[in-house]
């Protein structure tokens, strides 16, 4: 499809979760059905010497692939899905929303670890690591993946693993939006799915911010991996229809009785006799969180802005940033999140190289295009207010268009470039927006 066709414009826009008009088109539109029409469309790129951008799932919230002139490659139609039940493998198109690929592995007792809201993409969440539901014990989402079947800037369709085009794999692990390549299948190894799935949570209102982070600093270095532990701000808390903070906990584990003991630091806390609401653990459906989360959280619709920093930083440092992140909440359900991640001593060799012991993002949505202006620098100007305690970024939210940032360690980078050089030798496909 054309720029300029008859329903161009929606079918562009409509690419996007994020629902900002920042007035940018491509020239071409191609809407693949098939791996046939991937390899058509980036030979034809070729031959009219257009650059190349790439969505899947569309929720990159800077919408990466919006970018003036060229070829926009839209792969929502890859979805299929192939299970291996038996061999705890399959084989998925990068359109797949996650939370659909999951619903279908747990009829199987299997599982994967996408994305946490309904919608993501496999295609962009697994290119650029993936923090999934329970990727503290798992792993990043990339961790899981044996393989990926990819067309390459010369319109080649090759596959790529630890022996085979290593170098491919190497970088489609963690370069995200600055892969140089069309990822059309990944191969994924399965997991088991947890037995015991739930949710701790607790309400406090603002005025307990530094209390409560001041307590779970002394808590998170032994908090279980089958515990994904989480703080929101919002200007909405739960229950409370003010600002206030949801400590809202998330566990995967093996067993109830597994669970209970992974959550004691929650429920017996000494801070939770100020929490206003204060629920014990509960079995919750990893469905119904994510459908939760969707409706209170991230709603469809909204315009956003998002940015992010990993830190290593004392939380005496951070509190004066977050009680100013507190302050100036946008409208709910705009909302900051700190997580405990705590990465593992090391893992294997991929792109993907930056990490740290927690990580704080801020989403600030709003409905209304007239309010673009008043909202759309709050994220981008509190992260680069606490930039000196960033360890750097995660490209899962990454914001690099308008604040360049840190997110692969220099090494990697350097190889990330002398790859790109080497198998996209004339920058046929988009790369980053920007970078430090
Ligand atoms: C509501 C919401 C919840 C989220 N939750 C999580 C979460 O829990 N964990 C997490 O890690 N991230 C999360 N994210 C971030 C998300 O993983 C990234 O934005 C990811 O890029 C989205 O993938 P996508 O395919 O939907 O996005 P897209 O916008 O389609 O892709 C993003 C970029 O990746 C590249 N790309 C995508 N597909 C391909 C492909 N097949 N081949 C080559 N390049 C490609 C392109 O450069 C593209 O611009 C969330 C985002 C949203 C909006």
């Amino acid at each position: 499809m054309e720029n300029g066709a008859r329903g161009f414009d929606a079918a562009v826009l409509g690419t996007s979760y994020n629902a900002r008009d920042l007035g940018v088109r491509p020239r071409v539109l191609v809407q693949a059905n098939t791996i046939d029409d991937v390899v058509a469309a980036v030979k034809r790129a070729g031959r009219e010497n257009l650059k190349i951008s790439i969505c899947s799932g569309g929720h990159s919230w800077a919408q990466n692939h919006l970018r003036d002139g060229g070829l926009m490659l839209d792969l929502s139609r890859l979805d299929e899905l192939q299970i291996d039940v038996a061999g705890r493998r399959a084989i998925a198109g990068p359109g797949n929303d996650g939370s659909r690929v999951n619903a279908r592995l747990m009829k199987h007792g299997l599982f994967f670890p996408v994305a946490h809201c309904p919608g993501v993409g496999l295609g962009g969440f697994l290119l650029q690591g993936g923090f999934g539901w329970n990727s503290r014990a798992l792993g990043l989402g990339c961790e899981s993946v044996s393989g990926i079947d990819v067309v390459l800037a010369d319109g080649r369709l090759v596959h790529a693993n630890e022996r085979e085009n290593a170098d491919i794999f190497w970088a489609a692990r963690g370069a995200g939006p600055g892969f140089f390549g069309v990822v059309v299948r990944f191969h994924l190894r399965l997991h088991p799915m947890p037995k015991f799935v739930g949710m701790v949570l607790q309400v406090f209102r603002m005025k307990h911010l530094e209390e409560v982070f001041s307590w779970a600093e002394t808590v998170a270095p032994d908090v279980s991996r089958a515990v994904e532990f989480q703080i929101l701000l919002t200007s909405g808390a739960f229950g409370l229809f003010a600002p206030g903070i949801e400590v809202a906990v998330p566990v995967l584990a093996n067993s109830w009785k597994e669970a209970r003991e992974a959550t004691a630091y929650l429920t017996e806390s000494p801070i939770r006799k100020k929490a206003s609401i204060a629920l014990p653990l509960l079995p919750v459906s990893i469905g119904l969180m994510q459908r939760g989360a969707a409706r209170t959280h991230f709603p469809d619709g909204m315009h956003w802005c998002v940015d992010n920093m990993w830190t290593n930083s004392a939380m005496a440092q951070l509190l004066p940033g977050l009680r100013r992140v507190a302050d100036t909440l946008p409208p709910s359900p705009s909302h900051a999140l700190w997580l405990n991640w705590r990465p593992p001593a090391s893992r294997g060799d991929m792109a993907f190289s930056v990490e740290a012991n927690t990580y704080i993002a801020l989403y600030g949505e709003w409905r209304r295009a007239a309010d673009d202006a008043k909202y759309a620098n709050w994220a981008t100007d509190h992260m680069q207010a606490m930039a000196s305690m960033s360890a750097g970024i995660q490209l899962a939210d990454e914001n690099l268009g308008k604040r360049p940032a840190r997110f692969l360690s220099d090494t990697h980078m350097a190889r990330l470039d002398r790859l790109r050089a080497t198998h996209d030798p004339a920058g046929r496909f988009h790369s980053y927006r920007g970078r430090l």
